[in-house]
């Protein structure tokens, strides 16, 4: 956080310093948005092929071929969603939080991408449907699927709660529920496990500090994120122990309700689909 006081005075010009407009960093021109039409029109007679439900303070992986569509649904109450994506052939092709949020900005919606680390950096999945969207961002600067957290995790708990050992933070159960899926080891596991998209959960910084707020999540059962996947993907959902992340997590304290994963086949793919390449950069980096 800034100080209240800083130590250095201020230059003359501080105030023309600080009145300079910002630059978007990546302007959309250079990232023409999907049309989602066909994306959508895809969804016509579409088949459920498998359901994983995600009991409360637990997590499960579970795959989608891609083409496939999956929806992570709300069932019993609000509750907030820790998703994590690896590329099905290679565990090493992870979702990238931190350039998604860099490219679509801090919360995800309809028609935007997850994209995945260096070096493939190409969309795993697209947003193709999302029942919160009428949100926005509130007057608190709060909004819902971010990308600015990390994921509730053991090792920060330790950190803040003079030395506790909490079990079911959304980092141990995604690392159970990938060692379980793929016969890793835990220590074989860990590793791979990254930081999340925040499915339904409400956040944002506030305006005064920068500080990482969260708040009650307006979902309620029956809403749903949905996505399509590009290349063929194992997702990994922890329902998070902050349950509606009102008020705590890393604990048993909040109340805590299952997720809901379906995954569905199109008849046909969207029309004009092709699944994205590798990213074309020749990673001689100037040598
Ligand atoms: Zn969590």
């Amino acid at each position: 956080m800034k100080p209240d006081h800083p130590a250095h005075v201020a230059p003359v010009d501080a105030a023309a310093r600080k009145a300079i407009a910002p630059v978007i960093c990546y302007p959309v021109e250079g990232l023409p948005r999907p049309d989602l039409t066909p994306y959508l029109a895809a969804r016509e007679g579409w088949v459920p092929v498998s359901e994983t439900l995600v009991p409360a303070r637990e997590a499960r992986c579970f795959s989608v071929p891609a083409g496939h569509f999956f929806r992570i649904v709300s069932v019993e109450g609000p509750q907030v969603g820790d998703l994590n994506l690896w590329a099905a052939g290679d565990l090493r092709e992870r979702f990238y939080s931190g350039k998604t949020r860099a490219l679509h900005g801090t919360h995800l919606s309809s028609g935007d991408r997850m994209w995945s680390s260096f070096p493939t950096l190409r969309p795993m999945a697209t947003i193709t449907d999302d029942t919160l969207d009428w949100y926005g961002f509130d007057a608190f600067g709060g909004s819902v699927h971010d990308v600015i957290g990390t994921r509730c995790d053991p090792y920060t708990h330790n950190l803040l709660s003079d030395g506790g050992q909490y079990h079911h933070c959304c980092h141990s159960n995604l690392t159970r529920a990938l060692a379980d899926h793929t016969g890793l080891s835990l220590p074989e596991a860990e590793p791979h496990v990254h930081d999340v998209l925040n499915v339904f959960m409400c956040t944002g910084f506030t305006r005064d500090t920068g500080q990482y707020f969260m708040k009650a999540s307006p979902v309620r059962p029956g809403d749903h994120l949905e996505f399509f996947a590009e290349i063929d993907l194992i997702g990994g959902l922890s329902a998070c122990p902050g349950g509606d992340c009102s008020s705590e997590h890393s604990s048993d304290a909040a109340a805590c309700h299952p997720l809901l994963v379906q995954v569905f086949r199109p008849l046909a793919p969207p029309v004009g689909w092709v699944g994205p390449a590798v990213n074309g950069y020749d990673r001689s980096h100037g040598r």
